[in-house]
């Protein structure tokens, strides 16, 4: 039986799955990066030599197959099981997008369909063996959030947060959403932090000075690294050549922190003998019918031959 977190249980991953390492990427609401720091997380840690997936349970806002160039792609079905989309260099994804008809489709799902959908990219998806999974979690705190977090075994969160976020406190939110949902938090990554200027290099503190110390303290979590604003990172997530023109090196303490991560194996769940068939069904009855009627026929038969009556006519040659 699946584990259960909170009384919900588990969803089971897909037949000859393994997943050693889940980690989900979540901010406080959207268009704050977090695809960004997927795309990066996904692509540091493969560049390392270990086998990525990327569940992009951002349903309704999925960017992460156009970043890795699966703009326009479309999963495959096989053996009954949905086969991810995988990139130039070996990431397997599975995404909203890879199933729509078109990438401007609108997604017009309500909770109990989202929350299937997110079922299907984990459990009946043909992830093969992934040394780590990220989930591109949707923005804020709804009920995609709560079903990944009580539905997958997330093994910890990285939160990214804008400087007005932290501002704001709608960081405050994830943590505290992590917290009740008792989802352990890696540390928080504060995005679009800072510009440098193209000309003279000088780092430009556009929304004044970060506030990511003060509140990473605050919530006793770690710092796992600040982004500038780069219109190169852009220019290569638009153009869907992110893992070759990503820059190395980027996020080097949120990537460290992933690969010492104590190894989580999630396999896939003993399958349930399925439910017997009504033809099965029939058999059964028809079997279990005939041996009690052959008992009832020898049981007789003993007890005539004891009584010394003639049994030859009572014993029957074959039950039916
Ligand atoms: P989210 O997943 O939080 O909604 P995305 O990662 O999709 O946000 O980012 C929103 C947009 O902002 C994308 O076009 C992305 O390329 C761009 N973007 C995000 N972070 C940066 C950055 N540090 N520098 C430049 N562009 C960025």
């Amino acid at each position: 039986m699946a584990e259960e977190q909170g009384g919900v249980p588990q969803f089971a991953l897909g037949e000859n799955a393994r997943v050693h390492h889940l980690i989900g990427v979540i901010s406080g609401k959207g268009g704050v990066g977090k695809s960004l720091v997927t795309g990066i997380l996904a692509t540091e840690i493969a560049r390392a030599g270990h086998t990525v997936g990327i569940l992009d349970a951002d349903i309704t806002g999925p960017s992460i197959p156009r970043m890795f160039g699966l703009a326009g792609a479309h999963a495959t079905a096989a053996n009954e099981q949905l086969v991810p989309c995988t990139t130039a260099h070996g990431t397997k994804i599975m995404s909203a997008n890879l199933v729509l008809a078109a990438e401007t489709q609108p997604v017009l799902w309500r909770g109990p369909v989202l929350g299937g959908a997110i079922k299907q990219f984990w459990g009946d998806t043909a992830w093969g063996d992934i040394d780590y999974m990220l989930v591109d979690m949707p923005p804020g705190t709804g009920d995609v959030a709560l079903t990944v977090f009580q539905s997958l075994p997330i093994e910890g969160v990285v939160i990214v947060t804008s400087p007005q976020d932290l501002v704001s406190m709608i960081v405050g939110k994830a943590v505290n959403m992590c917290a009740q949902m008792e989802i352990p938090v890696l540390g928080l990554v504060e995005n679009m932090s800072y510009a440098t200027c193209p000309c003279c290099g000088e780092r430009i503190n556009i929304y004044g000075e970060s506030k990511l110390d003060e509140v990473a303290a605050g919530y006793g979590l770690p710092v796992l690294g600040r982004l500038p604003i780069d219109p190169a990172l852009a220019a290569a997530a638009d153009a869907g050549t992110f893992e070759d023109d990503l820059p190395a090196g980027l996020l080097p303490d949120a990537v460290k922190l992933a690969l010492s991560l104590p190894e989580l194996e999630v396999s896939e769940q003993e399958p349930e003998a399925p439910a017997p068939t009504m033809a099965q069904r029939a058999a059964a009855a028809a079997a279990e019918y005939k041996a009690k009627k052959a008992a009832a026929a020898k049981a007789e038969a003993a007890r005539a031959a004891a009584a010394g009556e003639d049994v030859a006519d009572m014993t029957p040659h074959e039950v039916r």
